[in-house]
């Protein structure tokens, strides 16, 4: 043992040693000459060993989240959720990153505003951009599974199989994030991924709201407006920082916040709003 660890133990002891006396209510006016009684020579005596004891194990490792869902949505399709006593909930849900910069700067708006969302990603996109998805996992965003590809065409099962599999294990070895969340690319339910998907207890999310980002010829202004129109309880909305020039949905996304939060909308995550379900 080396000096400091030894003198920080004895601090601890210390510390435990005054904190026992307050916690027991000794006050200062009790003489020196009068003496402690029993129990409390034992509280005294037992923290120290306790507090030795706690300082000598290894840190506590944090876990990285498994992003689980409630058994009753394993296996099924989530359009949106009611919530219990129709809480002014939203969930964003943002689609086919990571991607360098739009992903970036959606991060900073985000934290600004103190927003969590789920992003859906795409394998190949994280396999690019590793560090952007650490950092939202870090930010403590929620994710879900968007297939390697992001492939609309019919799937034969071991293709299926292969899109999602491969996509949930980079996820892991980049994050340590376990995620039962998955999204079909376009949303296609009968390509083969969503029946591979459900035969695996996953939830399969679709989305109740689009901002409609994907419309190459629309202005920001059109997103926000989408969504702050067509907003409910428990809705999930769809967005994008990938998969193509997203430079308009990160300008429209703090208006998209503002205007929810003005209308008296609280942000939750994916799963935080499946656990709200009735
Ligand atoms: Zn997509």
């Amino acid at each position: 043992m080396t000096n400091n660890s030894l003198k920080r133990q004895q601090i601890i002891s210390f510390v435990a040693i005054a904190s026992t006396i307050t916690a027991c209510s000794i006050s200062p006016q009790l003489g020196l000459n009068k003496p402690l009684s029993k129990s409390h020579i034992g509280q005294v005596q037992a923290h120290p060993a306790k507090s030795q004891i706690n300082a000598q194990l290894p840190p506590v490792k944090v876990e990285n989240p498994t992003f689980t869902v409630p058994a009753k949505f394993q296996g099924k399709t989530v359009y949106k959720m009611q919530p219990s006593n129709n809480e002014k909930v939203i969930a964003l849900s943002i689609d086919d990153g990571p991607w360098p910069k739009t992903t970036l700067e959606m991060l900073d708006i985000l934290k600004q505003n103190d927003v969590k969302v789920t992003f859906f990603w795409v394998g190949q996109a994280l396999q690019a951009n590793p560090d952007i998805a650490k950092r939202e996992v870090a930010e403590g965003h929620a994710i879900g599974n968007h297939t390697w590809h992001h492939w609309y065409r019919q799937m034969d099962e071991a293709t299926a199989k292969s899109e999602i599999d491969r996509t949930a294990d980079l996820i892991y070895k980049t994050t340590g994030v376990k995620t039962a969340l998955f999204r079909p690319p376009g949303g296609f339910l009968n390509n083969g991924l969503a029946a591979y998907a459900k035969s695996q207890k996953d939830a399969v999310i679709m989305w109740s709201l689009t901002s409609a980002d994907t419309d190459p010829h629309a202005k920001p202004q059109a997103f926000v407006n989408n969504v702050l129109k067509g907003a409910k309880p428990g809705s999930i909305v769809l967005m994008h920082d990938g998969g193509g020039d997203r430079q308009r949905t990160v300008q429209a996304l703090p208006q998209i916040i503002s205007g929810l939060k003005q209308q008296g909308y609280r942000f939750v995550t994916i799963p935080e709003l499946l656990k709200m379900a009735q």
